[in-house]
Formats: C-alpha cells, structure tokens, sequence
C-alpha cells in the first residue's frame, strides 16, 4: 500500500489532484482551511497504487507520495 500526505493548508482545493487519481482516493473536504479552502484529503488510502499521478498534477506541490 502507497501513502500520501497533504499539506491541508498549503491547498487551494482547486481538484486537479481528484481527477488525476485513477482510484478515486481523494476527495474536497466539506470542512475549510485557515485561508478559506475546501481543501483535498486522502478518503480511500488503502485504494492508493502510489502513481503519483496527484503529486505531478497539484499546482501548489501539496502532495507527498510513499511507498
Ligand atoms: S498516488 Fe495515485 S492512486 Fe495514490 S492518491 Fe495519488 S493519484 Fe491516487
Ligand atoms: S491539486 Fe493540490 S491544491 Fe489542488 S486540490 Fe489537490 S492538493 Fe489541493
């Protein structure tokens, strides 16, 4: 299993990162951060195949990926 981490309060919740996963394991948070961000957050972590493919697409580099 794969692990991602999001920095909650360097996103800008603009959802790049939700359509670039291919499993569907983040999700917009109905919950906002310090700067008035619905941000991203990790809903299906066990799902994560460890692509990356979140971490290229977010635009603000919150994103880290494990293995
Ligand atoms: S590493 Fe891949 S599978 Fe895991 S959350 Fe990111 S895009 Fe989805
Ligand atoms: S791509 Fe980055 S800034 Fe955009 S919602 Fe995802 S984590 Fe937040």
């Amino acid at each position: 299993m794969a692990l991602i981490t999001i920095d909650k309060e360097a996103c800008k919740g603009c959802s790049m990162c939700v359509k670039a996963c291919p499993k569907n394991v983040i999700a917009i948070s109905s919950e906002s951060n310090k700067n008035g961000y619905f941000y991203a957050e990790a809903v299906r972590l066990d799902a994560c195949i460890g692509c990356a493919f979140c971490a290229l697409m977010c635009p603000d580099v919150c994103i880290t990926v494990e293995k």
